[in-house]
């Protein structure tokens, strides 16, 4: 293969490279948002479950209140029972006794109820604490990950580069103005494989004595319709033809 060919499609290699990475890098203030959403979300849970259970707690001691006070009436109203003087007075107190009776056990259920409803609030504040335990480990996870991608991503790009001055040394100027020219104007895909007689980047038919040339790999020649550079990946074992 020409040489230079070869160098334009090592390039082409390694500014895609670059900029795949440097995009992931773009992409990390994103990851760090989701990865704060997701923390602040078992954080909300765990805060919801709390006020709940807060909530049952404050109903639960008003019912207590509300108890005593019908169970302090409940007995102060036995004990006038046993000085009533009039058949009148002792319906009457009957009536006051039947009454907070059924004041009592109203409120007793409604307890019984609060109760039950406090076990199952225990058991989901605990259980989002847990949640927001195993998010908080997952989340720490994947920063490292993060942190350790970034490092990497940079290094490979600092490698990248270096390879790159390297082959930009070694090529002929109006190559790399070429090259250069046309990554700018083709989003940074200036090289193109010809395949089957088109180029497989803007599937454009080639002229078949231009295709016959870029089989060859032996000159920089470019797609007449996207003007990236082109070049040819032999079958793998077969014969070059020579048609
Ligand atoms: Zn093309």
């Amino acid at each position: 293969m020409n040489a230079d060919l070869e160098r334009v499609i090592t390039l082409q290699r390694l500014d895609s490279a670059v900029d795949a990475a440097k995009k992931k890098l773009a992409d990390e203030p994103e990851r760090e948002r989701t990865l704060d959403a997701r923390l602040d979300a078992a954080k909300q849970h765990v805060a919801d479950a709390k006020a709940r259970l807060t909530e049952n707690q404050g109903a639960r001691r008003d019912i207590e209140k509300e108890l005593a006070l019908h169970q302090g009436r409940l007995s102060k109203f036995r004990e006038q029972a046993m000085s009533v003087k009039t058949n009148q007075e002792y319906h009457a107190i009957q009536h006051e006794i039947a009454h907070a009776q059924g004041e009592i056990k109203t409120h007793e259920d409604r307890m019984l109820e609060r109760m039950l409803e406090a076990d199952e609030l225990t058991a989901a504040f605990k259980k989002s604490e847990a949640e927001l335990s195993a998010e908080q480990k997952a989340i720490d996870a994947d920063r490292k990950a993060m942190k350790a991608e970034h490092t990497e991503l940079q290094a490979a790009i600092e490698k990248m580069t270096g390879e790159r001055a390297v082959i930009v040394s070694a090529l002929p100027p109006d190559v790399l103005s070429r090259f250069e020219q046309v990554a700018r104007k083709r989003n940074g895909v200036a090289v193109a494989e010809a395949k089957d007689g088109i180029c497989t980047i803007c599937h454009v038919r080639l002229r078949p004595q231009v295709f016959n040339t870029v089989r060859r790999n032996e000159e920089i020649l470019q797609c007449d319709s996207c003007q990236r550079i082109l070049y040819f990946v032999p079958a793998p074992a077969a014969t070059q033809a020579t048609t």
